[in-house]
């Protein structure tokens, strides 16, 4: 017998039938004597209709509001798993996260999770109830109702596994594993049986939205073993079999992995580019710049600054396209005038593609045939940043799908691997 935490996401608990199934899941394992802790997401669409609700009302919602709003979706989600599950006579207990409690800090749209009360849950566990607790929300230190950012459920369920010190956490998803890139753009994407933690947080936080960044954060800092599998199976499939599906992550890296130099390819649309045009170059102007952008709790990501020519040089960064309006606000009231820099040029038409494997580390030349394929495709870089284990750049939005195919290719990733 062992704790599991199961996570289900928007399509898995898409309608009453598929709650239904979800259920048939989770009775199987529970009858296989285990215990078991379910955080659902909102049923799919439902996020997105909330917010609209909200926007609706206010262009840019008040955050506060806005996360009571968007955190509904989950409380429905949880109450209608713990009727499926009553209704097939298995006892089940649903929380909000608040009752629970999931703490987090005050930070609305994006919170992040401070601490879990587990007392709540190993009681119902140990009086045999499936205990059900919402994805996507927490509740800060005065008692406000907070979410963690979309796709922030998956990230409640590794939470949660961690406080329980639960045995897996399987993140039930409408694909059947990690690709090594989204196999809605490469049809020809190969399911990875085992992907290392340290590709799954790069591919993560470079926008392949399987899992949020932070889950795979807790994963890594918890060492939760943590599994990606579908949720469209059967849901009555041997329990053996199914728990050797979908993709791992693991936290050893061994030969096999490094087999492949690369492993995927991440993108995302989410990207706008800034440049702070002919920006005296002296000690301190990066700070004068970014200080402000950061004080306005916006997250930058690639920073390029030019060589100087005739004492000014130009400062491109790139930010995610929610916080572009917001930076370019900043910049102009907090910033142009005050370091004496001649104006501010704004692209959102950009996106972000990039390369991730642990075998690039051993590998040279992995970068080149990056930029000569995107050559050959005619496509022009703007932006490049590396670390150890990946290559990003940033192109023309309208080439993402074109690049993420060609790269693909480019690097056998649809070519079975030897073994
Ligand atoms: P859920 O609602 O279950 O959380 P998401 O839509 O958030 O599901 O995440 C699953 C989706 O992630 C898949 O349908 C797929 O289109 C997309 N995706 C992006 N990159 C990958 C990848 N490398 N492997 C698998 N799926 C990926
Ligand atoms: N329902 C939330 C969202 O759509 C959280 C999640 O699905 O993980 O972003
Ligand atoms: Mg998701």
């Amino acid at each position: 017998m062992a704790l599991i935490v199961h996570k289900y996401g928007g399509t898995s608990m898409g309608s009453v039938e598929r709650i239904k199934n979800v259920a048939r899941r989770v009775a199987k394992w529970r009858a296989a004597g285990h215990q078991i802790v379910v955080v659902p997401s909102a049923m799919s669409g439902e996020t997105n209709r909330l917010i609209g609700l909200a926007k609706e009302i206010q262009e840019h919602p008040d955050p506060r509001e806005l996360d009571m709003i968007a955190s509904t979706g989950e409380q429905v989600s949880v109450g209608l798993l713990a009727l499926a599950l009553k209704a097939q006579g298995v006892d089940a207990r649903s929380y909000a996260g608040w009752q629970v409690p999931v703490r987090t800090d005050s930070a609305y749209t994006k919170a992040r999770i401070a601490s879990i009360d587990d007392a709540r849950i190993r009681a119902d566990l140990d009086a045999g109830r499936v205990v059900i607790v919402t994805g996507f929300q927490g509740v800060d230190d005065d008692g406000n109702i907070t979410t963690l950012g979309r796709g922030g459920s998956d990230t409640s369920a590794v939470a949660v596994a961690a406080a329980l010190q639960a045995a897996e956490c399987l993140i039930y998803t409408d694909v059947d594993g990690v690709y090594t890139t989204d196999p809605r753009v490469v049809p020809e994407a190969r399911r990875l049986n085992v992907v290392s933690f340290e590709e799954m947080l790069e591919m993560a936080s470079l926008g392949s939205k399987v899992l949020q960044i932070r889950s795979v954060e807790f994963a890594g800092k918890y060492r939760v073993p943590t599994r990606v599998l579908s949720s469209l199976t059967d849901p009555m499939i041997p329990l053996e079999e199914e728990m050797k599906s979908g993709t791992l992550i693991t936290f050893e890296e061994d030969e096999k992995m490094e087999a492949a130099v690369v492993s995927g390819i991440a993108f995302s649309r989410d990207e706008a580019k800034i440049t702070v045009v002919a920006v005296p170059d002296k000690p301190g102007v990066a700070f004068s710049i970014l200080g402000p952008v950061a004080a306005a709790n916006i997250d930058v990501d690639m920073i390029v600054q030019n060589q100087s020519v005739a004492g000014t040089t130009d400062f491109s960064f790139t930010v995610h396209r929610n916080e572009f309006k917001k930076a370019i606000d900043v910049l102009n009231t907090q910033v142009v005038k005050a370091i004496g820099a001649l104006e501010i040029v704004a692209d959102d038409k950009v996106c972000k593609v990039s390369i991730v494997g642990i075998g690039m580390r051993s590998h040279a030349g992995i970068a080149s045939l990056m930029f000569k394929t995107l050559s050959e495709e005619g496509i022009n870089i703007q932006m490049i940043s590396t670390s150890e284990i990946k290559t990003s750049v940033v192109i023309e939005d309208k080439y993402m799908e074109l690049a993420v195919r060609a790269l693909h290719k480019a690097f056998g990733l649809d070519q079975t691997p030897e073994q």
